[in-house]
């Protein structure tokens, strides 16, 4: 496994919708308060739960487009039918403040990042096989079998690319995954 780049202030983490990236950022955001995650805007429907500006920035297609027209945005990509961004202005600021910042985005957004941001640590979380990874994207069950296949699909062109990334972190359990993310951002120090 590389350890290349830990001391990047900007840490990018990918993978495949289902894979358990919520839940693996929500673990190191609970035992480092020096991380500080990106809250994206989209334009996708709250999930029962979520709160917009905490989970997400919730905005309909005009206020996005207008969003990417006047630069607002450091990256963005549709998904499934939607479109997601992260908003340029606080993840400058922390990254200004020497904070360390985390983005949790699909492929084509760490792709555009790692462009801008050369020097970013771009992570891949994969599952431990596709079959795992379809149980899970089904038991989330708020998505409709159309977004579940799109984003079945999507997964298959996610894996394939995994070998772009600085690392490949295999989320089988969350502890281990955690531990090995928290070494490979030199969190453990
Ligand atoms: P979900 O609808 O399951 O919350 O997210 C769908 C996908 O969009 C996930 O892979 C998630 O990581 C990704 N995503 C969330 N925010 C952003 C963002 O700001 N930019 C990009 N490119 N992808 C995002």
């Amino acid at each position: 496994m590389s350890l290349s780049k830990p001391q990047s202030k900007l840490t990018v983490i990918t993978g495949p919708s289902g894979v358990g990236k919520g839940s693996l950022v929500r673990k190191l955001l609970e035992s480092h308060t020096d991380l500080w995650l990106s809250v994206s805007a989209t334009t996708r429907e709250p999930r029962p739960g979520e709160i917009d500006g905490q989970h997400y920035f919730f905005l309909d297609k005009d206020d996005f487009i207008k969003l990417i027209e006047h630069g607002g945005l450091l990256e963005w990509a549709k998904f499934a039918g939607n479109y997601y961004g992260t908003l340029r202005k606080p993840v400058e600021e922390k990254l200004v403040e020497h904070r360390y910042v985390l983005l949790e985005i699909e492929l084509e957004g760490a792709r555009q990042i790692r462009k801008s941001f050369p020097d970013a640590f771009q992570i891949f979380l994969a599952p431990p096989n596709s079959i795992e990874l379809e149980r899970r994207i089904r038991g989330r069950g708020t998505n409709s079998e159309e977004d579940i296949n799109n984003r079945l699909k999507r997964a298959k062109d996610e894996l394939a690319a995994k070998d772009e990334f600085d690392a490949i972190v295999i989320n089988d359990d969350l502890d281990a995954a955690a531990n090995e993310l928290e070494e490979l951002m030199g969190l453990l120090a």
